[in-house]
């Protein structure tokens, strides 16, 4: 991640949080790479990582997890 240009707060970006990628939510919509856990919404880059994370969200969404490629 060099030269990446800072995501616009509140332009609907989201970060896939298996692998820790920018995701678009409308596009992640439109692909079906969206879950719903725990009253909040995920979006991924691609299936792999939205079934990881359907596998075991605690493990995702543990503080002390660093999402990695
Ligand atoms: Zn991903």
């Amino acid at each position: 991640m060099t030269n990446a240009p800072d995501p616009d707060p509140g332009s609907g970006t989201a970060v896939d949080p298996v692998c820790g990628m920018l995701v678009d939510p409308s596009v992640a919509l439109a692909r079906n790479l969206h879950v719903r856990h725990d009253n909040r919404d995920f979006y991924f880059c691609a299936r792999g990582c939205k079934l990881d994370f359907e596998e075991d969200p605690g493990h995702y969404l543990d503080p002390g997890y660093k999402p990695s490629m």
